[in-house]
């Protein structure tokens, strides 16, 4: 491309909401332009960075015998009823009817559509496995559009859906797309890591998470210091503590203890350290229908984590609960303890099972009781509702966790038969007996990944694209436009350069070699040939735009050399 005829609208303003590198840089350097709130333009660069993530995607989906389909973006929200995810997705579903009063969504995810498509069709398990693929536009409406591409309302997603006979044969499927993505996040030049995700609303029996790392992820992840384990803190689990604090020593009591309303008060009047002190966290979780208030019981050193806890609870959402309702059910702010469990539902944490020593609210101002055993709650209902800790001891071997910040570009699930038993899709299984397909369902993020690389791949002055999702590798400079010399080197290597299927640019403008130079850093180009001054000794300069080395190169020499770098 010449840049002379070029679009690509450069600018020195940032967008006003703009906090992030990835936002920033994109908008700058004439990637993206913002339509309306978590809608955006592609212009030509950034158009051709998708394509090229799409390409890689494509050949690794080719490599393991997946194909390509496209399915229509509006959807019939029958479908939606079939499932039943059309309450699930609320208002992240855009829905409209159209002129004979017909009801659609636009398509958020395509599981039901996929489901739709193969049922009828595939019928017998000697058709199975089948793998199939789109990347496709998708659209949620989501509530907080933020960070440009990273989170949009319109976005471009690889979606991926696999039919099995067996459970065996689609943790199979799992494992070989996990392969592939992995293949598909190296090549494009990332520093990634797959971690154990909570599977939320889809489902099925496991899901991992891809996460780019990078500080300004909006995904925490806890990683082991000596073994492969990383989850999403969401999901992530631990062992128990080993080395126990000195446990206080008290007869079952109720004691004053004035003023004393946090857990650091607490463990502060009793000199005991807050492991054995019990939190009550209060929270009004909302179901689809109606809502309840829930007490979550945890170790005073625990926080507790809300995405466990709706799991816990089968709830939508959490929401805090005023101190006047508190107290209607009995409950003293500060000093709060187990009730009656037909007052409120009560879930405790695993860590807390079989515990003693330890010290919970009384329910009654300015008292506590000390020496309480858990073993008191046999009935209560316990499950894993902590958030780990920094620290904390890995759960498969006793290396410690620390976190990380993750964006997260693709998750996979084994989905089971969730969708098609819910959708009648069925085969025939080899004793002829009809069975819903099992399924695994492979999500990855394209628009998401162009921010993403950008986000692990920036300086102070702008992008620096990884080789394989480049706009062009190379960006030849003609420092000035009026020397013939500059003119014909600069012409003969971009034909040249064109002529080998090479992505180049070559830089014809009329401007200033500074100017020039900026606006190719912000860019992004890999490497910059700059044809200048020294052509007169015969000398043009390779600009490499990772390392920000300029090497001297005989001008007879710059094809090979670049050729060189390019196919490395
Ligand atoms: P998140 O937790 O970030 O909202 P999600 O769990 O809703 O993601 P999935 O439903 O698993 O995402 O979708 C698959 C992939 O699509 C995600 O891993 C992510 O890369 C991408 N994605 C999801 N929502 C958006 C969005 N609003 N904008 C851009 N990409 C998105
Ligand atoms: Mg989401």
């Amino acid at each position: 491309m010449r840049r002379s005829r070029a679009f690509i609208p450069t600018t020195k303003e940032a967008p006003s909401d703009a906090s992030l590198a990835s936002h920033i840089f994109l908008a700058r350097a004439g990637f993206i332009s913002q339509v309306s709130s978590g809608l955006y333009n592609y212009m030509p660069l950034a158009k051709r960075v998708i394509k090229k993530i799409e390409n890689v995607i494509n050949q690794e989906m080719e490599r393991i015998h997946a194909q390509e389909v496209e399915l229509s973006f509006v959807t019939p929200a029958e479908l939606w009823q079939e499932s039943g995810r059309i309450e699930k997705f609320g208002k992240e579903l855009l829905r409209f009817r159209d002129r004979k009063e017909n009801l659609f969504v636009l398509g958020p995810t395509h599981e039901e559509m996929m489901v739709d498509l193969v049922r009828n069709r595939i019928t017998s398990y000697k058709q199975l496995p089948l793998n199939l693929y789109q990347i496709k536009t998708k659209f949620r409406d989501e509530a907080r559009p933020r960070f440009g591409l990273m989170r949009g309302r319109e976005f471009i997603m690889k979606d991926g859906y696999s039919f099995h006979a067996s459970a065996q044969d689609m943790d199979r499927e799992f494992d070989t797309v996990e392969e592939a993505y992995k293949k598909i996040l190296t090549r494009l030049g990332l520093d990634f890591r797959i971690v154990e995700a909570d599977s939320g609303a889809i489902g099925g029996s496991g899901s991992k998470e891809l996460m780019v790392l990078a500080n300004s992820g909006e995904d925490t992840i806890a990683v082991c210091d000596s073994c492969e384990y990383g989850a999403n803190i969401e999901a992530a689990k631990r062992s128990s503590r080993a080395n126990l604090p000195d446990a206080p020593t008290a007869e079952f009591d109720k004691f004053k203890t004035p003023d004393v309303k946090s857990i650091e008060d607490l463990a502060e009047f009793f000199k005991v350290d807050p492991y054995y002190t019990v939190k009550c966290v209060a929270k009004r979780v909302i179901y689809e229908e109606d809502s309840e208030i829930v007490l979550f019981f945890l170790r005073g050193c625990d926080t507790l984590q809300e995405v466990k806890a709706l799991n816990a609870t089968g709830g939508l959402d959490l929401v805090d609960v005023e101190e006047e309702e508190l107290r209607s059910l009995g409950l003293i702010p500060g000093f709060m303890g187990p009730l009656d469990q037909d007052k409120a539902k009560h879930v405790i944490d695993n860590d807390l099972k079989g515990a003693k020593n330890l010290i919970c609210g009384a329910n009654e101002l300015d008292y506590h009781f000390v020496g309480v055993d858990m073993s008191v709650m046999a009935e209560a209902y316990y499950m894993d509702i902590a958030q780990v800790n920094e620290g904390d001891i890995c759960p498969y071997c006793s290396g410690k966790l620390s976190f990380t910040k993750g964006i997260e570009v693709g998750h996979i699930f084994k989905l089971g038969t969730t969708y098609s038993a819910a959708l009648k899709a069925e085969f025939l299984d080899e004793n002829g007996k009809a069975q819903p397909f099992v399924m695994g369902t492979y999500g990855m993020g394209v628009s998401r990944l162009v921010a993403a690389i950008i986000e692990q791949h920036h300086d102070e002055n702008g992008c620096i694209w990884t080789k394989e999702s480049a706009p062009y590798l190379v960006n030849i400079m003609i420092s000035n436009i009026k020397d013939e010399e500059q003119n014909s080197v600069g012409e003969a290597l971009y034909e040249q350069l064109m002529a080998s299927d090479v992505d180049v640019v070559l830089d014809d403008r009329k401007e200033r070699f500074g100017f020039k130079m900026k606006d190719a850093e912000l860019i992004g180009f890999p490497y910059t040939v700059i044809i200048g001054k020294e052509l007169e000794n015969n000398q043009v300069q390779i600009y490499d735009r990772a390392t920000g080395e300029k090497s001297a190169v005989d001008k007879d020499e710059i094809y090979a050399q670049i050729m060189e770098r390019v196919r490395s």
